[in-house]
C-alpha cells in the first residue's frame, strides 16, 4: 500500500535494482577501488559538466554532517534556514562531526533563505566572542517542497561572497528541484558558488546511499579521511555506487523526481477543490502541505493513511514518491473530501 508519509516509504526503483544485479557478480576492489564506483563518479562530472570529487555515504545525515565538517572548523558558525534538515532532523551530528561549529537558523519566506535573513545574522556579532559565520547551507528542494531559483541562488552567492563564506547544497531533494526547473544541474549549483552538494539518492529510488560531490575540489582534500572515521565508507562500495548507474541511465532520475512532482501538482490541485483545504506552501517539488482540522486528521489516520504532521511549520505533509500512482492521489482526495463534508456538516 503506498502512504504519503515520506518519499523514503517506497522502496527501490527497477532501474538501480538492476544497476546492483549487474554489479554483484564476481570479485572486485573494495573501499571504492572498483570500477563501478569510477564509473558512477565519471558520470557525475560529466552531469555537473565539471571535475567535481565524489564520494558515497550511507545516508543523508552523515553526508550534510560530513560536508559541512568539511567546510568549516569548529570556531565557524553555519547559517541555515530555521526549518533546515541539519537544524531539526540531524540530532546535532552537523555540530558532533564539526567539533562544535553552531548552527544559526535564519528566517525566510516559504522555507528560503534570502540574503536579507543571512546578512542579519552574519552581521549581527562580529567580535571574536561568537562562532565566525563561514557556511551558508541551502535546501534543494525545501523541507517545505519549494525551490529556489537560479536568480535567488546567484543573489545568496553574492552575500556569500561578500561575507566569505561557502555554500552546502542539502540536495537530499535535488533530483525534484532539477525537475522543476528543467535546467543543467551546473546552473543552479557551482555556477552559483554551491561548494559542495549532498545529492540525495534514496528519496529518488535507491534503496541507500547518497553521493557528496565537491565542486571546490581543494575542500575535499582529506574528506575520505573524515568519511572512514565516521564509519561511512562501504566496504562493499560497489553496492552503494553501482545502483547511481541505473538513476543516471535515461535519464531515470529525472524521470523519478518528474513523477513524484506531478503526483503532488494532481493532489494540489484536488486538495484545492475541497472548501476548507487549500496548501500552505506553493508546490513546487513532491511535497503538499495543508492545514486540516484535527478531528480530520485523526479520521484520515483511522482510515489507514500515514503522513506526518510535525514537519516544517507543523500542517500535514503529504509526500509522493517516484512510484505513487495516481489512483492513491485520487483516492487519497477522495477520502479528504468526504472527511471535510462530514466536519463542516457536524461543525455547524
Ligand atoms: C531525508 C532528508 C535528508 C536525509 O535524511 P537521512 O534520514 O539521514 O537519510 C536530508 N535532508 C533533507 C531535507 C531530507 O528531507
Amino acid at each position: 500500500m503506498q502512504h504519503f508519509a515520506s518519499d523514503n516509504y517506497s522502496g527501490v526503483c527497477p532501474a538501480a535494482w538492476s544497476a546492483m544485479q549487474t554489479a554483484n557478480s564476481g570479485h572486485e576492489s573494495s573501499y571504492g577501488n572498483d570500477h563501478w564506483t569510477q564509473q558512477v563518479s565519471d558520470q557525475l562530472r560529466e552531469l555537473f559538466e565539471m571535475p567535481c570529487d565524489v564520494f558515497f555515504v550511507f545516508n543523508g545525515t552523515a553526508a550534510n554532517s560530513l560536508a559541512v565538517s568539511a567546510l568549516c572548523r569548529s570556531y565557524h558558525s553555519v547559517i541555515c534556514h530555521e526549518l533546515a534538515h541539519i537544524e531539526t532532523d540531524e540530532c546535532g551530528a552537523p555540530e558532533f562531526f564539526s567539533n562544535g561549529s553552531k548552527i544559526l537558523t535564519a528566517s525566510g519566506e516559504n522555507g528560503k533563505l534570502n540574503p536579507t535573513s543571512i546578512e542579519k545574522v552574519v552581521t549581527r556579532r562580529r567580535d571574536l566572542h561568537f562562532p565566525k559565520p563561514k557556511v551558508i547551507s541551502l535546501t534543494q528542494s525545501t523541507e517545505v517542497g519549494t525551490v529556489y531559483t537560479r536568480d535567488e541562488l546567484l543573489e545568496i552567492r553574492n552575500i556569500a561572497d561578500k561575507y566569505d563564506l561557502r555554500i552546502h547544497m542539502d540536495g537530499a531533494r535535488f533530483a525534484n528541484a532539477i525537475a522543476t526547473l528543467k535546467v543543467a544541474p551546473k546552473t543552479v549549483t557551482w555556477q552559483c558558488g554551491v561548494d559542495v552538494l549532498c545529492f540525495g539518492g534514496t528519496k529518488n529510488g535507491l534503496a541507500v546511499g547518497e553521493a557528496v560531490v565537491f565542486f571546490n575540489r581543494k575542500l575535499a582534500q582529506d574528506f575520505e579521511y573524515q568519511v572512514k572515521q565516521a564509519g561511512q565508507l562501504a566496504s562493499k562500495m560497489r553496492f552503494l555506487s553501482a545502483p547511481w548507474l541505473g538513476l543516471l541511465k535515461d535519464e531515470v532520475w529525472l524521470k523519478n523526481a518528474g513523477h513524484a512532482n506531478r503526483m503532488a501538482k494532481l493532489l494540489e490541485s484536488e486538495f484545492s477543490a475541497i472548501p476548507g483545504v487549500s496548501p500552505m506552501f506553493p508546490v513546487q517539488s513532491n511535497a503538499v502541505f495543508a492545514e486540516l482540522p484535527q478531528t480530520v486528521i485523526k479520521a484520515l489516520w483511522a482510515r489507514g493513511w500515514m503522513f506526518y504532521t510535525f514537519i516544517g511549520q507543523g500542517g500535514c505533509r503529504f509526500m509522493c514518491s517516484w512510484d505513487t500512482s495516481e489512483e492513491r492521489v485520487l483516492a487519497l482526495a477522495a477520502d479528504l473530501r468526504e472527511l471535510m463534508a462530514q466536519y463542516t456538516a457536524e461543525s455547524v
